[in-house]
């Protein structure tokens, strides 16, 4: 029998008791892989301990899973279900999501080591507005009809795919499920999710949420377990038509490979990114200072989007590296656990990205890089590690091309627009930027000229629900999020009609 786990919070910011199923999820049922199957330690980023363990599906579980989201597709979902009726679940989860937004956002900082203020109010609403949103759309998907000629017309239809895979990360768990099963499942889609192994506990407590919601069984099916087994056959399955994945672009390759060798499946991949952040010397200075910090260190700069690369137009250079310095003091002596009040400063989540990270702060002072800040990891415990800004980084620097998805970034003077547009576009990746000034023609220019999925004008990097998100070149293929994702997770056919014309 699949086991529960409950987790007692007595801490100053959250006093509660959460529990959640550490099960498979299959058919609207906890169950055991079929091989019994080994368990996944997962693991608390503050101390380096085992909170506890979940199981670890493998590719059998993955058919069992599809099996049934294929006999859900063909009695009690797809287009058998009316939109209206698809909306109100999804309407009645984001209610339930919102209702439980406590739990899941204790659940979230145990698990990630973010703050809970930060998922209370930043993370949890997210998924609440995804779900939302699409619970809106789902009964206002539709084709359009197409005058041929006199004696012909064709209308199309947008048609669900059937059984789709839903790969997510750990930094962003309940959001990045969201903003994928939302839209699948609007658009009439079945799903076979495999969250992250390093983040499986709110996608576990979500699971019971969507049985209490009432979607038929099968509609949802989560496999907990690693990539290259229940990832891997999830993207090679010949029976699942779409995979909507958010992770690295060393995985999203894979998962198009495996496409291409088994079933051609429709694959949207969000993706990494090394974002620019560039400020002008007529921006607002305080503004700026601020919108570039929280641009790179949010999330302990976890993020697809975080600013690594931040361009200073030289005359306010000086003078923005001394308030950004002085805002990453700030960070760095604010840093604890994620139940601890003051907080702003959290651990990376795991050992692997602890490392990972300190790779890059290493590689960047052996290339010549000068740190002036951090640089190394705070406390003898846990995966912490100081807000680090390097300066006297050269463009071709691993630090300026990698993404380092930690709290570290470069901070570089630039002279003129087409010098830090040019320096900008300069990596493999294009997935956001942030652009600070009171020029509304060159913010605009800018904006043209940046290669990027995501554009911001004086602000940091922004995700809404309602509006596209997704990467230029090696940030990734399709659109999630806004009305584009129904286009994501839907295919179109042209039935064509003849009104009267003989051969
Ligand atoms: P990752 O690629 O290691 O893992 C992501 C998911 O893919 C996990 O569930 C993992 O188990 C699975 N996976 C691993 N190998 C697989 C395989 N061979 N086949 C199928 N699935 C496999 O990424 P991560 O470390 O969890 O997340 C960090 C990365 O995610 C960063 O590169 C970041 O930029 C990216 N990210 C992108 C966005 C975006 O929207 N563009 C958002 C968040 C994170």
């Amino acid at each position: 029998m699949p086991q529960t786990y409950t987790h007692t919070f007595d801490t100053p910011v959250y006093k509660g008791s959460v529990t959640f199923n550490t099960g498979l999820f299959i058919d609207g049922q906890w169950v055991d892989p079929v091989d019994g199957g080994d368990r996944i330690d997962v693991v608390d980023p503050c101390t380096g301990k085992v909170i506890t363990t979940v199981v670890a599906g493998t590719s059998k579980d993955v058919d069992i899973a599809v099996a049934a989201a294929e006999k859900a597709y063909k009695t009690s979902w797809g287009l058998k279900v009316p939109g209206v009726e698809r909306g109100k679940l999804l309407g009645k989860l984001a209610d339930l999501v919102e209702k439980h937004s406590d739990e899941l956002a204790a659940l979230e900082a145990l698990n990630v080591g973010k703050h809970f203020h930060v998922a209370k109010m930043a993370d949890i609403p997210l998924a609440v507005n995804a779900l939302r949103y699409y619970a809106g759309w789902a009964d206002k998907v539709h084709g359009k009809t197409i005058e041929t000629t006199e004696n012909k017309m064709a209308y199309t239809r947008h048609e669900p795919y059937g059984v789709v895979g839903a790969i997510t990360p750990w930094n962003f768990p309940l959001g990045t499920v969201s903003f994928k099963i939302a839209p699948m499942l609007a658009t009439g889609n079945v799903v076979i999710l495999k969250p992250s192994e390093i983040t499986p506990f709110t996608a576990l407590y979500l699971a019971s949420l969507i049985n209490t919601a009432g979607f038929p069984p099968g509609t949802v099916n989560i496999i907990n377990g690693y990539g290259n087994t229940v990832g891997e056959a999830i993207s090679r399955h010949s029976s699942i038509r779409a995979i909507g994945f958010t992770g690295s672009t060393l995985t999203g390759r894979k998962i198009l490979k495996a496409s291409a060798e088994s079933n051609l499946k429709k694959v949207t991949l969000e993706l990494g990114g090394k974002s620019p952040t560039i400020v002008f010397d007529d921006a607002d200075l305080e503004q700026a200072i601020k919108w570039a910090s929280m641009g790179i260190f949010f999330n302990m700069g976890q993020a697809c989007v975080a600013g690594s690369r931040i361009y200073v137009q030289e005359k306010i250079y000086d003078q923005f590296l001394q308030g950004f310095t002085k805002t990453a003091e700030v960070l760095a002596g604010a840093t604890g656990g994620p139940f601890e009040p003051g907080v702003q400063h959290g651990p990376q989540v795991s050992n692997l990205q602890f490392e990972r990270v300190m790779g890059y702060i290493k590689s960047g002072k052996s290339e010549g890089a000068k740190v002036l800040i951090g640089g190394e990891r705070h406390g003898d415990t846990g995966y912490f590690i100081k807000p680090t800004v390097f300066t006297e980084a050269k463009p071709d620097m691993k630090i300026m091309q990698e993404e380092i998805f930690g709290p570290v970034c470069s901070v570089v003077k630039f002279k003129t627009e087409e010098e830090v547009t040019e320096w900008a576009n300069n990596t493999t990746y294009g997935l956001a930027a942030s652009i600070l000034t009171e020029n509304v023609a060159r913010a605009i220019r800018m904006a043209s000229n940046i290669e990027a999925g995501s554009i911001s004008i004086n602000s940091g990097p922004s995700a809404e629900p309602n509006v596209p998100f997704g990467g230029y070149k090696q940030s990734g293929i399709g659109r999630e999020l806004g009305q584009y994702a129904l286009d994501t997770y839907t295919q179109v056919k042209a039935v064509h009609i003849n009104l009267g014309q003989k051969l």
